[in-house]
């Protein structure tokens, strides 16, 4: 069983379904030559997939192309179903930062194909979280700055504002499909920067006031 661990309590909380959301920035939709969706696109990761901060990243035998994204994570308090936006709200237990390794080799051809993401998105350490920040510890505004380096690069650095569904729109979205239920953690899209890292690369990722980790790929 895995299990987020709470800042500032000795609360921990095993972790359900990985849900996550694509192209929830326009500029990064646009520089991997998407369209801007009406709704968000949503895709799972299976639990197995997950590691933490501290953990190394693990390059795949069958990938030459993976990517680093930078997400805001979402952690889910109680059961919700076809939720309003204020239930959606409510549902929200705290936040993280977390990466959404992706291998892009491998996920350009699925999309020519047709074919689902998962081998793209849910290889084993291919989805990160930091420590999570409960809310009745931070208030998110959506004016935190959310960044990754690699190797003390900075790649990715955006407002969490220039989200195009923010957090409580995406949980109500979602809610709407499936059951969300305590433990689930919901990862929000990338701003633009992605780019590839390679066995060695030191990768920190934050946002302001809310959570950091750092990761090691090998
Ligand atoms: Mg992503």
């Amino acid at each position: 069983m895995k299990n987020i661990t709470i800042k500032k309590s000795n609360q921990k909380v095993p972790v359900g379904k990985i849900v996550c959301v694509g192209r929830n920035y326009t500029e990064h939709a646009k520089e991997l030559g998407n369209v801007v969706p009406e709704k968000p696109i949503v895709f799972l990761k299976p639990n197995s997939s997950l590691i933490f901060s501290g953990d190394k990243i693990v390059y795949p035998s069958f990938s030459n192309d993976m990517h680093h994204e930078v997400e805001l994570v979402l952690l889910i308090n109680e059961t919700i179903k076809d939720g309003n936006l204020s239930e959606a709200e409510n549902a929200i237990a705290g936040y993280g930062v977390g990466l959404d390794m992706t291998l892009r080799d491998v996920q350009n051809k699925l999309k020519e194909q047709g074919h689902p993401w998962t081998i793209a998105k849910g290889f084993d350490t291919s989805a990160v979280v930091s420590d999570f920040i409960s809310k009745k510890d931070y208030a998110l505004t959506l004016e935190e700055q959310i960044s990754l380096s690699v190797n003390g690069d900075i790649k990715q650095n955006e407002i969490l504002n220039k989200m195009i569904f923010p957090p409580a729109e995406i949980v109500e979205y979602l809610s709407s499909l499936m059951t969300l239920e305590k433990g689930d953690i919901i990862f929000t899209g990338t701003p633009k920067g992605v780019g590839k890292v390679k066995k060695g690369d030191n990768i920190f990722a934050e946002i302001s006031d809310v959570a950091e980790l750092n990761c090691k790929v090998e």
